[in-house]
């Protein structure tokens, strides 16, 4: 039997690859806003990130802002990590 290829992602703050299901994909759509890309297909820019990881975390911001080339205000971070957490 063939081994089932699983599809793996970097998150983009910690650098850890993952199975694409354990992680959030998060875009900034082409009208600028930035969204947790629940069903996945959302179109713009892209970035990974652990559904587990730490949205308090200060990196957090600067990392996920440098992967999606675009400035996040922690009005943004709070508004992903409300969205990140109603699945
Ligand atoms: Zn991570």
């Amino acid at each position: 039997m063939k081994p089932r290829h699983i599809p793996m992602r970097t998150c983009v703050v910690c650098r850890d690859k993952k199975p694409k299901q354990e992680l959030l994909r998060i875009v900034r759509t082409p009208e600028g806003e930035v969204r947790v890309d629940s069903g996945g297909r959302l179109s713009g820019r892209g970035g990974y990130v652990c559904s587990t990881e730490d949205w308090g975390d200060r990196q957090i911001r600067a990392k996920l802002g440098h992967a999606l080339k675009t400035e996040l205000t922690q009005a943004d971070i709070e508004r992903l990590s409300n969205e990140a957490g109603e699945d």
